[in-house]
């Protein structure tokens, strides 16, 4: 335990965050806090490519708030970027817990409650700020929040930032603060887009990449399942969570629709405890319920859209269940990042239809390590796959083929094609759309007949 804690001591680190630190219960520096401590301390640009999980939050608060050393003055000195109120709310929480046995102030800003008192909290004398673009540029702009003693500027979560769109926004803000000052950002992936931002407000920035682009953390066991459909996911889900070594799981989807769906197949096949559901159209403060219930441990399901995986931050999730493919590929590093965090081990269960195939593979490729695929527990019903599932599916491959082969003329037409003719040899009636009269026409194949919706009607 000595020895473990002279590594912060190495870091040369005063006792009040030595002492801050062992009551948070770290004891060994992580490998990004080992590199960027000393760098940052330093006073130089940082860059640092390193995920959710590896510890990133302290690697940058402490030399931070070491170099602030206390109180001072009304105006902030140092702005944290990050992209959801969520991690406002987590940044937030690490800076005053590391803070603890300073006298350093911080306030979190962020949409969805009043701008007057942000505003008066953040006059009443402040030294560190952590906020959404948004909420930063609205207090600036309305609230005449000064920014001029601005000495450190970190963007965190900068990927996800320019996906979420903020890139004006981080324009706004980047020319209102002042020129001279320290400048940081960090993000799990440093794509063309990350780097051109870089550009923008870092001249000669250190870089620290703690693991290869996209790896994810060696600590998470990745698992997969071939699934027909959605009912057969839902199936396996329920038959997954009756094992009770699946006790803190986060179950991520693409849609609400989604969201809703299993929330409410798992309820009447009730699920042993709590579940609860964070997406768009939950109000911030049921989502910020769901969330905490979940990391005190009292909620054992959490079910989330991609849009809120990044602001998670809790630690022992024992499972992330992937319940849809994501299809920007980051997003799997992001989901599953949330398990295996800073020393634990966990689980990642991708379920794989057959028009995720294709995605799979992509993912596969960043990762640079195949995700192995497991046999259907014999218990799981395998539901059938509903025609029109089926052709969504078949259209989905389609897409993704032209995308390889601009000349692929598309199986999925053939297959409907085929249909049509199996349709037409049972007798079935076809439904046809006349571009012209915009009638529906149908044909009766038996007989040949001809009546247009119009015609069927009057007669
Ligand atoms: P982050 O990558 O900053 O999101 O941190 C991930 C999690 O690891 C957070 O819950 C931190 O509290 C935790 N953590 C950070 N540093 C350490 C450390 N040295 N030892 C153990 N846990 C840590």
């Amino acid at each position: 335990m000595e020895n473990n804690l002279s590594g912060f001591e190495e870091l040369g680190l005063p006792r009040q965050y030595l002492n801050a630190i062992e009551e948070m219960g770290y004891t060994i520096p992580t490998p990004v806090q080992q590199k960027a401590i000393p760098i940052i301390r330093s006073g130089q640009h940082v860059i640092g490519i390193a995920q959710t999980g590896t510890g990133k939050t302290a690697a940058y608060l402490l030399p931070v708030m070491q170099n602030l050393k206390f109180a001072q003055g009304e105006l902030p000195r140092a702005v944290i970027l990050v992209p959801t109120k969520e991690l406002v709310l987590q940044v937030l929480e690490q800076v005053q817990l590391l803070g603890k046995y300073t006298d350093l102030r911080s306030v979190g800003l962020y949409g969805g409650v009043g701008r007057k008192k942000q505003a008066e909290t953040a006059r009443a004398g402040v030294d560190i700020v952590v906020s959404t673009p948004m909420r930063l540029l609205e207090l600036y702009q309305e609230e005449g929040l000064d920014l001029k003693k601005i000495q450190v500027f970190i963007l965190d979560e900068a990927d996800r930032m320019l996906d979420m769109g903020f890139r004006p926004q981080l324009n706004a803000i980047l020319d209102v603060l002042p020129r001279k000052k320290q400048n940081m950002m960090f993000s799990a992936t440093f794509s063309g887009i990350v780097e051109e931002l870089s550009w923008d407000f870092m001249d000669f920035p250190f870089k620290i990449e703690i693991t290869p682009e996209a790896t994810p953390v060696e600590t998470v066991d990745q698992q997969s399942y071939s699934v027909p459909n959605f009912q057969t996911k839902l199936n396996l889900l329920e038959y997954l969570m009756r094992n009770t070594e699946m006790s803190r799981v986060m179950v991520f989807v693409k849609s609400k629709t989604t969201a809703n769906r299993i929330f409410e197949y798992l309820q009447i096949h009730r699920l042993k405890g709590e579940m609860r559901l964070i997406h768009s159209n939950k109000g911030q403060n049921t989502r910020i319920n769901a969330f905490n219930d979940f990391k005190e441990g009292s909620v054992r399901l959490l079910i989330s859209t991609d849009v809120m995986a990044r602001g998670i931050d809790v630690t022992e999730v024992t499972h992330v269940v992937n319940f849809d493919v994501p299809t920007v590929y980051e997003d799997y590093v992001h989901r599953i990042g949330r398990t295996g965090r800073a020393w634990c081990t966990g689980t990642a269960i991708t379920f794989v239809t057959k028009s995720d195939q294709y995605h799979i593979k992509q993912i596969e490729q960043k990762i640079r390590m195949p995700i192995p695929v497991l046999d259907m527990p014999a218990d799981v019903v395998i539901a059938e796959t509903p025609f029109e599932e089926n052709q969504d599916m078949e259209r989905e491959i389609d897409i993704q083929k032209k995308k390889d082969d601009p000349d692929f003329k598309g199986a999925f037409h053939e297959k409907k094609d085929y249909k049509i003719k199996q349709k037409q040899k049972a007798g079935k009636r076809i439904p046809k759309f006349s571009g012209k009269s915009k009638s529906i026409i149908t044909k009766t194949v038996k007989t040949g007949q001809k009546t247009s919706k119009h015609n069927r009607k009057k007669g």
